[in-house]
C-alpha cells in the first residue's frame, strides 16, 4: 500500500450537500466558537427545548484548590423531552426512532419502532418506576441487553430525574455490586435474559448474584423491575422482584391521569453516572449533568456526522458505553433522527453480519470501533464485497487510535472509496466528540483525529515542565477551556475528579493520552500518557509501533509496552495476533521484528515479540489492556491490578504461559 495517499480531501459531492462544506467555513465558524465562546455557546444552547431560559452560560473554575463546571444555570429542562415529546408534539410521531435488529435474523425479526412508540413506551416505564416509590435524584442501575427497552429505561429515569447508571450486560455480578454500593442505589432495572451472538446471557441470574454481595450487610436494593425478552428460566423473588408487564396495566392508569409528567430539571441537575472502561485503573463513576450535555451531543451529532433529515444512522456501540449514551440515546434522539439498534455481535452469524444490516436496512451513516473494524478485516474481503453497501455515505470509529492500515481497508473495501472517515477521539469524561474531521470540509489523514470540533481548545504540553508547546511537535494532550457536556465529577468523590484531571498541569484538564500535532495542526493520538515508550531518549507511542506491526500481511492485532532496560531506558515488547491462515513460528517472529525495523527504524525494533495465540486482553468495550501486558511483559502477574473489566480472563492466562 506505498502509493496509498496520505491525506483524502471529502468529495465535492459530499461537501456539496454537507452542513460545513469547506475548511474556511470550518475555521471561520471554530474561531468564532473560541473567541466568542459565551456567545456561541448561548446561540448552540437554542437547539434544544427550556422550560425556563438559563441565566448563565458558563460558570467554570480549573483552579485545583476550586475545581467547579456549570453550564446554563438557572435553566430548567429535560432530556426525555427533547429526545422524544417534543418530536411527537411537532407532528413527528409516526417517524422511525429505531429499527431494531436482532440478534439472530434467521430466528427473529427486525421491527421498526416510530418516535410515539417510544414515548409511549417510556411513560409507562417512567410511571412504573413512580409507582414503585422512585424519586427524582434516587440513583437507578440499569443493567439490560440491547433491546429498546434498555433506551426507554435510560429515558424513563431522565423523564422522572432519577439518575441512572447504566452497567454493560457484559459484567459480572462482581462488577455489578461495586458499581451498586458506589452509586448507593436502590432500585435495578434489568432483562430475564439477554442475546448476543447466539447464546442467551443470564442476566437476571447476574443480578440476583449481585445482590446476594450487596446484601450482606443488609439488603439496599429495594426493587429489580424484569423485562421479558427471552422468556427464560429464572428465578423470583416475590417481594423484591416485579415484572415490567405486570406492572403495566397501574402505570398506564397513572399515566392516563396526568402521572409522570416531563420534571423539570435543572441544567445542572445530574443525568447519569456511568462508570469508565477500566483500561488504566479502578472504574470512575463520572457524572454528567442534564442541560450541556444534551447540547453538546446534539450538536456533534449532527456536525460530525453531517446529518440529514433521510438519513438512517447505526452506531454499534453497546448502550453500556459512552458511546451509546451520547450517540444512540441521546444525541440521535434529540436531533429526531432514524437509527438501527442492533442486539447483536459482528461476527454472527457470521462476520459479514455488519454489511448485511447495512443493506437489509439502508444505513448511511455507519460509526464502529477499531477492534471490531480489524477483527474483521483479518476475516478477508469477500464478506464484506457479498453485501453492495450502496447506501453507505460516511463511516465513522472511535474508542482507540486506528491502524492507519485498517483505516485504509475501511475507506477502500467497506466505503469503496466513497465515503469519508470521522476518526473521533473523545472519552467517558468528555460527554461527546473533541477531535475530529467534519467529513465535508477537513481532508483527512489515516491515524489522525485530525482538528478540534467547535468550542475545543486542545493544548500540546511538554510533559515535565507543563510547558505549551506551539506548532508541529509531541506530548501531552490537554484541554485549556471547557465545554457544555465535560463531566461535572467522580460520583460521590470529588477529589478523585480533581486529583486525576486537574492537578498534573494546573488550569488545565488533564486528558490521560499523549499526542502528536503535525505541520498541518493535526492531532495524532499516541496512546495513554503511561503507555508512552522511551527507548535510548527516543519518545514513543504505542500506536505508532502497533500501526507498524498491523502493516504486515500476517498481523491481525497488535500491542506493545515498554519494559526496563538497563542501558537503553526501555524496550519494545510486542504482542502479536496472527489473521487468517498464519501460524507462529521463529522465522516470522524474525521477520516482523525486521518489519518494524524497516518502517519505523532500528530504535523501534522490539526487544521480544510474543504471538497471543487466544489474542489480546481487552475491556468489555474492545480496548487492548496495556497495563495488563505490562506486567505480563515484566513478570509481575501476581500484580495485575483491577481485572473485573478484563472481557476474557483466559487469555491472560495464555499470555502468562507463554511469556518469551
Ligand atoms: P479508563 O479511563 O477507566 O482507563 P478508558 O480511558 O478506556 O478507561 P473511555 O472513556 O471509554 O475509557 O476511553 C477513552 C479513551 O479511549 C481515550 O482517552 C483514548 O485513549 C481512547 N480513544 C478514544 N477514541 C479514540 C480515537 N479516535 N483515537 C485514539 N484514541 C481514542
Ligand atoms: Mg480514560
Amino acid at each position: 500500500m506505498s502509493d496509498a495517499p496520505d491525506i483524502y480531501p471529502p468529495s465535492q459531492e459530499f461537501a456539496a450537500r454537507a452542513h460545513i462544506g469547506s475548511m474556511a467555513e470550518y475555521e471561520e465558524m471554530y474561531a468564532r466558537s473560541v473567541e466568542d465562546n459565551e456567545g456561541f455557546w448561548r446561540e448552540q444552547a437554542e437547539r434544544i427545548d427550556w422550560f425556563e431560559p438559563f441565566t448563565t452560560v458558563k460558570d467554570v473554575s480549573y483552579a485545583s484548590d476550586d475545581v467547579h463546571i456549570r453550564w446554563y444555570t438557572g435553566g430548567k429542562t429535560n432530556a426525555c423531552y427533547n429526545a422524544l415529546d417534543r418530536h411527537v408534539d411537532a407532528g413527528k410521531g409516526d417517524k422511525t426512532a429505531f429499527i431494531f435488529e436482532p440478534d439472530d435474523p434467521n430466528t427473529q425479526e427486525a421491527r421498526h419502532i416510530s418516535y410515539a412508540e417510544a414515548l409511549r413506551e417510556t411513560k409507562t416505564m417512567a410511571c412504573v418506576l413512580t409507582n414503585h416509590g422512585v424519586k427524582k435524584g434516587d440513583r437507578v442501575t440499569i443493567y439490560m441487553p440491547m433491546i429498546p427497552e434498555a433506551a426507554y429505561a435510560m429515558l424513563a429515569c431522565a423523564r422522572i430525574g432519577a439518575v441512572f447508571s447504566v452497567i454493560f450486560g457484559g459484567f459480572s455480578p462482581e462488577a455489578i455490586a461495586g458499581r451498586i454500593r458506589d452509586a448507593d442505589s436502590d432500585f435495578v432495572i434489568t432483562a430475564d435474559q439477554g442475546r448476543r451472538g447466539g447464546k442467551t446471557i443470564a442476566l437476571k441470574a447476574n443480578v440476583d448474584a449481585a445482590l446476594q454481595k450487596t446484601d450482606a450487610d443488609g439488603p439496599t436494593v429495594r426493587h429489580v423491575l424484569v423485562v421479558k425478552n427471552t422468556g427464560g428460566n429464572i428465578q423470583w423473588h416475590e417481594s423484591r422482584d416485579v415484572w415490567l408487564h405486570d406492572a403495566t396495566p397501574e402505570a398506564q392508569t397513572t399515566e392516563a391521569s396526568g402521572g409522570c409528567p416531563c420534571a423539570h430539571m435543572d441544567a445542572e441537575d445530574p443525568l447519569f453516572i456511568l462508570y469508565t472502561s477500566g483500561s488504566t485503573g479502578t472504574p470512575k463513576g463520572v457524572v454528567h449533568t442534564t442541560g450541556g450535555y444534551c447540547v453538546y451531543t446534539s450538536m456533534t451529532h449532527e456536525y460530525v456526522f453531517d446529518l440529514h433529515e433521510d438519513d438512517v444512522f447505526w452506531c454499534t456501540a453497546d448502550v453500556g458505553w459512552i458511546t451509546g449514551h451520547s450517540y444512540i440515546v441521546f444525541g440521535p434522539l434529540i436531533n429526531g433522527c432514524t437509527q438501527v439498534f442492533f442486539e447483536g455481535i459482528p461476527t454472527f452469524p457470521d462476520a459479514g453480519r455488519f454489511w448485511d444490516v447495512v443493506d437489509k436496512h439502508g444505513v448511511t451513516i455507519f460509526y464502529t470501533a477499531p477492534t471490531a473494524i480489524r477483527a474483521l478485516m483479518a476475516q478477508g474481503d469477500a464478506l464484506v464485497t457479498r453485501a453492495s453497501r450502496a447506501s453507505l455515505r460516511l463511516l465513522g470509529t472511535v474508542g482507540e487510535p486506528i491502524n492507519p492500515e485498517a483505516w485504509r481497508w475501511y475507506h477502500e473495501t467497506v466505503g469503496d472509496g466513497r465515503c469519508p472517515i470521522v476518526d473521533t477521539w473523545w472519552q467517558t469524561e468528555t460527554g461527546g466528540i473533541m477531535l475530529t474531521p467534519l467529513p465535508g470540509a477537513v481532508p483527512q489523514k489515516p491515524g489522525s483525529a485530525t482538528l478540534p470540533f467547535f468550542g475545543i481548545q486542545p493544548q500540546v504540553l511538554e510533559a515535565a515542565s507543563g510547558e505549551v508547546l506551539d506548532g508541529p511537535t509531541e506530548g501531552i494532550l490537554v484541554i485549556a477551556d471547557s465545554w457544555p457536556s465535560q463531566a461535572r465529577t467522580v460520583y460521590g468523590n470529588h477529589e478523585r475528579f480533581v486529583n486525576t484531571y486537574f492537578t498534573a498541569y494546573e488550569g488545565k484538564y488533564f486528558t490521560g493520552d499523549g499526542c502528536r500535532r503535525d505541520e498541518d495542526g493535526y492531532y495524532w493520538i499516541t496512546g495513554r500518557v503511561d503507555d508512552v515508550i522511551n527507548v535510548s531518549g527516543h519518545r514513543m507511542g504505542t500506536a505508532e509501533v502497533e500501526s507498524a506491526l498491523v502493516l504486515h500481511e500476517a498481523v491481525a492485532e497488535a500491542a506493545v509496552v515498554g519494559i526496563p532496560h538497563d542501558i537503553k531506558g526501555q524496550s519494545i515488547y510486542a504482542y502479536v495476533s496472527l489473521g487468517e491462515g498464519y501460524t507462529p513460528n521463529e522465522d516470522l517472529r524474525a521477520e516482523l521484528r525486521q518489519h518494524v525495523r524497516t518502517v519505523i527504524g532500528p530504535i523501534a525494533t522490539p526487544e521480544f515479540l510474543q504471538f497471543a495465540i487466544a489474542g489480546l486482553p481487552k475491556t468489555r468495550s474492545g480496548k487492548i489492556m496495556r497495563r495488563i501486558l505490562r506486567k505480563i511483559a515484566t513478570n509481575e502477574h501476581d500484580a495485575l491490578g483491577d481485572t473485573s473489566t478484563l472481557a476474557d480472563a483466559e487469555v491472560v492466562d495464555k499470555l502468562i504461559t507463554g511469556r518469551r
